[in-house]
């Protein structure tokens, strides 16, 4: 592995230290990488390659010498504003809407002296777990072009695993970090809820959602997630809570920790035999290296998916009341008068998949069906976060395979929304409950598609998450693999 677009934030850095390489030579393999493969790929909804080659110059002429993202090339979806720069949810209806300010996490990442690559494409509004959502086009998955990278954040993790950015952030509602992560074999961190802020994040279900880092490895998600955490009072849920230093939490050592295997997440029939026996592989060799690994169940766990499809269309029916074509994004043309006008804006400007949210969202909220499906189902949610708790009465963390299965072809469940949603059984639960999450590469499927497994924590607890996962990932070679996609 030889080529800069291959190497991880550390090495990079390392490679510039040692006077090896510039900044500038970095960011020029950079975009001469997206050059050759985006055609391909099509992980980006927009690429900024001024900004970008700006930003690395800076960093060439010392930028923050103390910090260890200072120069390193990275993405954000599409979803998070950027001043100056298109923001469209990869929707119509935000076409040619230009931010006037930058989300929180944009203005650290980039105080870290990020080199912006670009703003990668997702399932419009972050909808869905393929991409295929998007209102514009759909990325494919470096690993086997004719497959879903997985969604929402699917261009993100194409991004990262096709060598087009060291790394990305993705937002997280139900899996759409993590998900992605796994299908294109990297490391994906949904961080606890308040963790990082959501200000400046497009909303969709805002509850649930959570910003978190794409990357090659888990030192290089350290780094980010050091970058992007912490308090801000522009966003009311974020936690008044110093951050550690995550990188401190990466130690060789899970030693008397109890790693929780959740029954329900090893189901006999709904999961492919390639990832259960990876998984199940995984847990073996975190047995060999120490870990004491405890049978646990989680009752509640079949509710999560009927729960969190009342939830998060709920939410995001109230977030999308906004968009009515009077003040930013798209506007139906023609002289209609101003009911017309809201009708035919919103029927032209939101794809399929948003429009059934929209209407399952509104239905579950309305006077006479409230009680019975919105209130019950926050109900249930107190009752699959009560299973977390008592599982950490006798577990460290939980370890679960990220995905039923592995990245399946493009087409194959665009039309069987229940087919799509299946895909987040296993992620869902832990953003009903809040909690923290990582999918780190645990081997590969027959046909050389990555596997990923799911570390689960306590509440604030992401040290663990990134101990466990930095000694998992130290006695394996899954994340040096890079997919072969020819300049
Ligand atoms: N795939 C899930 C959905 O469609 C989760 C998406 C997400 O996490 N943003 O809602």
């Amino acid at each position: 592995m030889s080529e800069l677009y291959e190497r991880t934030a550390c090495e990079l850095v390392d490679l510039v230290k040692n006077g090896e390489t510039s900044w500038g030579e970095v960011a020029d393999a950079q975009f001469r990488r997206i050059a050759a493969v985006e055609d391909r790929v099509k992980a980006f909804m927009t690429v900024t390659e001024d900004a970008g080659r700006a930003a690395a110059q800076r960093a060439d002429a010392g930028g923050d010498p103390f910090n260890p993202l200072s120069g390193v090339p990275g993405a954000l979806k599409d979803n998070m504003c950027t001043r100056g720069i298109l923001t469209t949810c990869s929707s119509k209806i935000l076409h040619n809407w230009v931010p006037p300010y930058d989300a929180t996490v944009t203005e650290k990442l980039m105080a870290t002296g990020m080199v912006l690559v670009g703003k990668t494409n997702m399932d419009e509004f972050a909808m869905g777990s393929s991409t295929e959502n998007s209102g514009f086009f759909t990325t494919r998955n470096p690993w086997d072009l004719n497959r879903v990278p997985g969604g929402s954040s699917g261009g993100s993790a194409a991004a990262v695993a096709a060598g087009e950015a060291v790394y990305a952030l993705g937002s997280d509602t139900g899996g759409s970090i993590r998900q992605p992560a796994a299908f294109c074999g990297i490391v994906g961190m949904k961080p606890t809820y308040g963790r990082v802020s959501r200000f400046g994040l497009v909303a969709f279900g805002s509850s649930l959602d959570q910003i978190g880092p794409l990357t090659k490895d888990m030192r290089d998600c350290a780094l980010v997630m050091n970058a992007i955490v912490g308090h801000d009072p522009n966003d009311a849920t974020s936690v008044p809570m110093e951050a550690p230093d995550f990188t401190e939490s990466l130690r060789e050592d899970v030693r008397g920790l109890r790693i929780g295997r959740p029954k329900e997440y090893f189901p006999e029939e709904g999961i492919e035999p390639a990832v259960r026996d990876a998984v199940e592989t995984a847990l073996a060799s975190l047995a060999d290296l120490g870990a004491e690994i405890v049978e646990v169940s989680l009752p509640h766990t079949e509710y999560a998916l009927p729960v969190y499809y009342l939830i998060a269309p709920s939410e995001a029916s109230s977030n999308l009341a906004r968009y009515d074509g009077v003040r930013h994004g798209y506007r139906t043309p023609g002289d209609v008068d101003m009911i017309e006008m809201y009708l035919k804006t919103r029927d032209e400007g939101f794809g399929a998949e948003v429009k059934r949210r929209i209407m399952l969202g509104t239905y579950a909220l309305s006077a006479g069906y409230y009680d019975a499906y919105y209130r019950k189902a926050q109900q249930v949610r107190t009752l699959i976060a009560r299973d977390f708790e008592r599982a950490w009465e006798k577990v460290d963390l939980l370890l679960t395979p990220s995905t039923p299965t592995v990245a399946f072809p493009i087409g194959e469940r665009a039309d069987d929304p229940l087919a799509m949603y299946l895909n987040d059984i296993f992620t869902i639960p832990t953003n009903l409950a809040g909690l923290p999450a990582l999918s780190l590469p645990c081997g590969f499927s027959p046909e050389g598609l990555p596997v990923g497994l799911q570390l689960i924590g306590k509440a604030f607890d992401e040290e663990t998450l990134f101990r466990v996962g930095y000694t998992y990932e130290r006695s394996t070679e899954w994340h040096r693999a890079r997919p072969t996609l020819p300049p």
